[in-house]
């Protein structure tokens, strides 16, 4: 068999991730309270009283634990009959999830300020290991809302593009990616758009925002002091199309997966979000 000691070092490699907080943004009312409040109850069903504690005009951070069904990056080639499994029920990993307020107003000073100090936090702690943006697949059928949810995700894929191609060139150390869920929320619906729509109308979307940015780069005088390439999503050549596969090029892998936080109350409670749990899973 495999000698002791390195039974010990896989296992303390599992058993503590690098970093295990993940960001939560989107715009207001695309379920990110409620997002937050379920995980909080799904993690431990007698305190589902706190709900009542959320509000969405301030950061919250919650700390909730992943189902122990659910596999992580460093456990899915498990067995079931691993005994190591029936250990996760009793000890299951935990994560945190900072929800921050998606109001207009807000966005700038709490959720874009927020990625931004932990996407370059050096502190494991602190430091962030996802990013979900949530949006309302209803809402999105709406012009002036698609329009918002769009330039609040431009903002923060730019800020992730910058982060990846690195300022500070002199850190030889490339560094740790982030990887983007936008969590299609409210699927139960029959008025929403599937995620395979989403993800179309938010790419085509950017790229008009990306364009017309270009336009205005052209078009400004030579001291406004712009860095073009810098400040437009994707590549510097903005004349193709706008697609959440370009991000690739720089290192930032987006993926649109659909849920419900209000799901089926047929269905197993909390059962509406298992594929965003799992996505979170396979980053841990
Ligand atoms: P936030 O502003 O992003 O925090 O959004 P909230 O969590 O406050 O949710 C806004 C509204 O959407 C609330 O009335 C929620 O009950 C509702 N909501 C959240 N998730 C779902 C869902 O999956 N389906 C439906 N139908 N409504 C939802």
């Amino acid at each position: 068999g495999v000698p002791v000691f390195l039974h010990i070092v896989f296992y303390r490699a599992a058993a503590s991730p690098p970093s295990s907080n993940f960001l939560l943004l989107g715009p207001s009312g695309a379920g990110k309270t409620a997002f937050t409040t379920l995980l909080e109850a799904k993690s431990s069903p007698a305190s589902k009283k706190s709900q009542l504690t959320h509000t969405s005009q301030a950061s919250t951070l919650v700390s909730v634990s992943l189902p122990p069904t659910v596999p992580t990056a460093s456990n899915r080639y498990r067995s079931v009959n691993d005994p190591s499994l029936k250990d996760a029920s009793r000890n299951p990993i935990r994560y945190c999830l900072k929800d921050t307020p998606g109001h207009g107003k807000l966005r700038t000073s709490q959720g874009i300020s927020e990625l931004q100090s932990m996407s370059s936090s050096k502190d494991v702690k602190t430091k962030i290991r996802g990013l979900l943006f949530m949006v309302d697949t209803a809402a999105l059928v709406d012009e002036a809302c698609l329009r918002d949810a769009a330039s609040y995700l431009h903002d923060v894929l730019l800020v992730l593009q910058k982060r990846s191609m690195g300022k500070g060139k002199s850190s030889t150390k490339r560094e740790a990616e982030i990887p983007v869920l936008i969590a299609a929320n409210k699927q139960d619906l029959f008025t929403s758009l599937p995620p395979g729509s989403v993800r179309e109308k938010l790419e085509a979307e950017i790229d008009r925002i990306r364009k017309s940015k270009t336009k205005g780069l052209m078009d400004a005088s030579m001291d406004t002091g712009l860095e073009t390439e810098e400040d437009v999503l994707g590549d510097d050549d903005a004349q193709g199309v706008f697609t959440f596969k370009l991000l690739e090029q720089v290192g930032i892998k987006v993926d649109v997966v659909g849920g419900a936080v209000k799901g089926d109350p047929q269905e197993e409670f909390g059962s509406g979000v298992r594929r965003w749990e799992e996505w979170i899973g396979m980053c841990l």
